[in-house]
């Protein structure tokens, strides 16, 4: 395990966040009524973006004028359609903003949970922390996977997703409603006092952003509980020699259909389940990428041919034989275009595989190691 995790997660914590990201999801529409119902309450603008473009046009109508808005992004990625065009949007970091380099108008921020028991928006350690009191719009993000039914568990997700030694993120806030900020006053007189309170408006937007089209596959809807700690990217050695992208960002984009369920899937795993065993909320992910590794081999007659997914699924085996000289091989059959992934699995010791179910893994396949057309 990397050390900047070092703190153990225990069985038991990791147990509780299964079930309290299970129980999200076993009641999912009621709970996403629930939570509208929660924003209306608290006298918030809701709205809902199915897709990346349903969003764009729902910023653009909530920002204040038509042209030379300064919006402060905080979000995981602008979509381009938002960033293209300067003379409608001038894009503005929130460390340019909480700097006072740059006023900006708006913010647009990624919550990163939102409650349905009372509608309450988390922010944990943003980098726009310091910037709520600088805007006079917030647009508030809510990915519809990153919701918790109860204010009981904010405590136990907040504690997981961290990854300080101290177990909790340094900076978290809660908003329920439009809130105001104090500002100088240029205009106090002698009688008044030298600030005011001006209104700050807080819109959300429920982002569904392909959620459904995951939900829609029961063996796939566990990679939902992601509560994007950054733990399986950090152990994962394929990210850490050749790649930016997490095992469950690779999971997750396979599942969506404008990343086409992509061949590259075979290269981007070793299967090693480093990432299962750090996921504090208990993802099966090796199981996943395996299953998805068997409906892109079922798919494809390049892989049909090469049998990677079947060199794969002999993991036991390639365990037993597990001697340099296999891994040799193996190794630069898959990874030898990869100077950093080479070494890693030349230099590394322990066992390639350790996935304990067996079931999932391709019955079909021979028994033999079968090395035709990959060595
Ligand atoms: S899948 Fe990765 S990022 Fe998501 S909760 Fe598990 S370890 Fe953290």
């Amino acid at each position: 395990m990397s050390e900047e995790y070092s703190p153990e997660i225990s069985q038991d914590l990791r147990e509780r966040a299964n079930y309290v990201r299970y129980a999200f999801f076993e009641d999912i529409d009621q709970n996403l009524l629930r939570i509208e119902n929660k924003f209306i309450e608290n006298g918030l603008n809701v709205l809902w973006a199915p897709d990346e473009s349903s969003l764009c046009s729902h910023i653009f109508n909530l920002l204040p004028k038509k042209s030379h808005n300064k919006v402060c992004f905080d979000v995981d990625r602008i979509p381009d359609e938002l960033s293209a065009d300067p003379s409608l949007v001038k894009v503005c970091t929130p460390l340019s903003v909480a700097n006072r380099e740059t006023e900006a108008e708006t913010l647009v921020v990624n919550a990163d949970f939102a409650v349905a028991e009372d509608g309450s928006l988390l922010f944990a350690d943003r980098p726009s922390k310091n910037c709520f009191n600088l805007v006079n719009n917030v647009i508030v993000i809510v990915n519809i996977d990153q919701i918790l039914v109860n204010c009981s568990d904010i405590s136990l997700i907040m504690k997981l997703k961290s990854k300080s030694q101290s177990y909790f993120p340094a900076d978290v806030k809660v908003l329920s409603k439009s809130f105001t900020k104090i500002v100088a006053d240029n205009f106090a007189t002698s009688e008044s006092v030298g600030f005011r309170e001006d209104p700050v408006n807080v819109s959300v937007i429920l982002y569904e952003n392909g959620i459904s089209d995951i939900l829609q596959d029961i063996s796939l809807r566990e990679s939902l509980y992601c509560i994007h700690c950054g733990r399986c990217m950090e152990v994962c050695p394929v990210a850490k020699s050749s790649t930016s992208i997490s095992p469950i960002q690779i999971i997750k984009n396979n599942c969506l259909d404008q990343y086409n369920k992509t061949l590259s899937i075979f290269s981007q795993t070793t299967l090693c389940g480093m990432c299962q065993e750090v996921c504090p909320v208990m993802i099966p992910l090796t199981e996943l990428l395996v299953y998805e590794m068997g409906f892109v081999n079922n798919n494809s007659s390049k892989f049909k041919d090469k049998k990677i997914f079947s060199i794969f699924s002999k993991r036991s085996m390639l365990n037993k034989m597990n001697s340099s000289f296999f891994r040799f091989f193996w190794t630069k059959a898959l990874y030898g275009k990869n100077k950093n992934l080479y070494t890693y699995f030349k230099n590394n010791k322990s066992t390639f595989y350790n996935l304990e179910n067996e079931d999932i893994i391709d019955k079909d396949s021979d028994s033999s190691l079968d090395t035709n057309g990959i060595f």
